[in-house]
Parts: C-alpha cells; sequence; structure tokens
C-alpha cells in the first residue's frame, strides 16, 4: 500500500510517469518472453498426449433431462451443467471441494472476452491482466493458422510464489485456490520472479484517466475480491500489490461461475469441482488429450488444457 497527502489532490496524475513508463516497458518484454515460454511448453506437450480423435470436444450443449413422453428436451448449455456442478459444491464443506479449471484450446476463438470480463469484474487497472489470451501463428502462408492460449493462474497445488513471500501474505487454501491477502502484501515482488507462469502482476497505480483531469467514475468503482470490498482510491490496497486470478472467489461463494467461464463465447473454459466424480471437469481432466503447463517443473498447476 502506498500513502498520499491531504494536500495532493489530484494523486493518481501526480508526477510519477517515469517510473509507471519504465514498469509498462517492463510489462511488456515479460509478456513477449511469457508467449514464447508457454507456447514452447504447448509444443512439446503434444507427444505427451493421445491422439486428438479419439477425444471430442464438449458440445456447447447437452440434451436435456428424458422427456416425459413428449417432444425431445431443447438442449443444455454447458454453463447450466456447470452452475449444477458449483452448486452440489457448495452445499460441502470448503475442506472437501478442489476447484480446478479446464481450457479447450481447439474451441477457443481468441476472442479475449475472458480476459475483458475479468478486467471488467475486478476493476483491473493498466499493467494488471490475470488471465492473457497468448496467441501464436503456425505454418507458412498460404497455409497458417493460429493458435490461443489462455493463461490464467494455475493455482498450483506447489505453488512456488507462496514459500518466498517474506510477510505470508500469499498462500494455498483448504479448496486449492493460492490468494493473496492485500493488507499484508508489502509489494517486494518476490512472488512475481518466482512463479514459473508470469501469472502475477504489480499493481503500479496505473489509471486509465492518468494524465487527464479527472479519474473516470468507472475507476472508483469498488472490487470485491476475496470477498472484501476495496476501491483504488487515495492508492490504497491492490494499489501496491502484487495481483492475479483467483478464480473469482467472491463469485463462487455467491454461487457464480467465474467470470471468465460465463462469458467464454466459445465455450472453451469449463470450472467445477474435481473432488466430485460427477462434475463436468472430472469428466474432462480424465480425458486422454489433457495437459498441463510445465508440469515437469512439479508445480502442479488445476488448470488443465485440452488439446
Ligand atoms: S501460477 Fe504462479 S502465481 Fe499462480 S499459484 Fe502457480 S506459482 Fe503461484
Ligand atoms: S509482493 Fe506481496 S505477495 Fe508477493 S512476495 Fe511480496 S509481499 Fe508476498
Amino acid at each position: 500500500m502506498r500513502s498520499t497527502t491531504a494536500d495532493d489532490p489530484t494523486p493518481h496524475a501526480r508526477a510519477t510517469a517515469p517510473r509507471r513508463q519504465f514498469l509498462q516497458t517492463l510489462g511488456a518484454g515479460a509478456a513477449t518472453l511469457l508467449a514464447l515460454d508457454v507456447l514452447e511448453s504447448l509444443a512439446a506437450a503434444p507427444a505427451a498426449a493421445a491422439p486428438p480423435p479419439a477425444a471430442p470436444a464438449v458440445q456447447a450443449t447437452t440434451p436435456g433431462p428424458p422427456p416425459a413422453g413428449g417432444p425431445d428436451p431443447a438442449p443444455q448449455d454447458v454453463l447450466v451443467r456447470m452452475r449444477a456442478d458449483l452448486e452440489r459444491a457448495l452445499r460441502k464443506p470448503a475442506t472437501q471441494r478442489q476447484w480446478v479449471m479446464v481450457i479447450d484450446l481447439r474451441k477457443c476463438v481468441g476472442c479475449s472476452a475472458c480476459t475483458i470480463a475479468c478486467v471488467a469484474e475486478n476493476k483491473l487497472p493498466p499493467g494488471v491482466v490475470y488471465r492473457p489470451v497468448v496467441e501464436e501463428e503456425l505454418g507458412t502462408y498460404p497455409h497458417v493458422t493460429r493458435r490461443f492460449l489462455p493463461r490464467p493462474c494455475m493455482q498450483c497445488d506447489n505453488p512456488p510464489c507462496v514459500p518466498v513471500c517474506p510477510v505470508a501474505a500469499t498462500y494455498k487454501r483448504p479448496d486449492g485456490i493460492v490468494a493473496i491477502d492485500y493488507d499484508r502484501c508489502i509489494g517486494c515482488r518476490y512472488c512475481l520472479v518466482a512463479c514459473p507462469y508470469n501469472a502475477r502482476t504489480f499493481d503500479a497505480g496505473e489509471r486509465y484517466t492518468d494524465g487527464t483531469p479527472e479519474t473516470s467514475p468507472v475507476e472508483r468503482l469498488p472490487a470485491f475480491e476475496y470477498g472484501q470490498r476495496r476501491t483504488r482510491e487515495h492508492d490504497a490496497s491492490p494499489v501496491g500489490n502484487a495481483r492475479k486470478c483467483h478464480f473469482c472467489t467472491h463469485r463462487l461463494e455467491a454461487g457464480l461461475l467465474p467470470a471468465c467461464v460465463s462469458t467464454c463465447i466459445g465455450r472453451a473454459t469449463f470450472f467445477g469441482d474435481a473432488s466430485d466424480p460427477d462434475s463436468l471437469v472430472s469428466e474432462l481432466v480424465a480425458k486422454p488429450n489433457v495437459m498441463r503447463l510445465k508440469e515437469e517443473l512439479g508445480t502442479q498447476p488445476r488448470v488443465y488444457y485440452l488439446l
């Protein structure tokens, strides 16, 4: 957290531009390196995966409940099934839930609706992104194609970001989510360096309206991450903290799917409780064409990809 003074009427516009420009440049470089890194990991993965034809993509709709002598039921959106899975999971004690995410790379169309939904949900400022979509172009003209890889925090079961935190601000919850306590975080950024997925970014206090006379009302709206109501006014936390995806814990606790899952127009992102054998995600992680990024590091990610 950083402090501000009472005689500084526009703290967001004060002379921090050189530092912010430096941080932006650093961020852009890191994003490029990340793109190369994760796509290399993906390129290496298919060898370990079974042939895709054996595992067709999950359909956006599935048959509804059996008809009672009437016409065939209307197809059911997979979101409906995931919401039912979520309701079932929330009826269990938190210690018995094991949240996982599955992303079907064959269905992702690279629209970045999930990235934007996340920005809107968590009121993310410039330079902070929880769910980038990494893009790659394959082949040689005219036989080219593109591949898209959404990359949230992996919520690792063996997370390198946790032991490096000198103030125990980042920790693993019983339900598998790796969380950040914004009130404890001192912004040292050790965790940013430790994360092999570059899943964390630092909130340097930038605003979209920097350099303009007034902060936009939208930028003064509160976010509800970790179930706490926070605004970024007066450079209060999470300004000056490490930030990352948390599977929208505040939405889960209200019985809602993460914003990226609800928004995915390709129905390429799935979420649920892996400890429930009847959940959609349990079905998906058992498929032969599933992989996780950089598994060789032993981080045990909770985000799975279908190839
Ligand atoms: S992906 Fe990075 S930030 Fe997320 S839990 Fe793993 S090590 Fe930590
Ligand atoms: S930036 Fe915050 S969460 Fe990350 S290691 Fe430092 S204190 Fe811990």
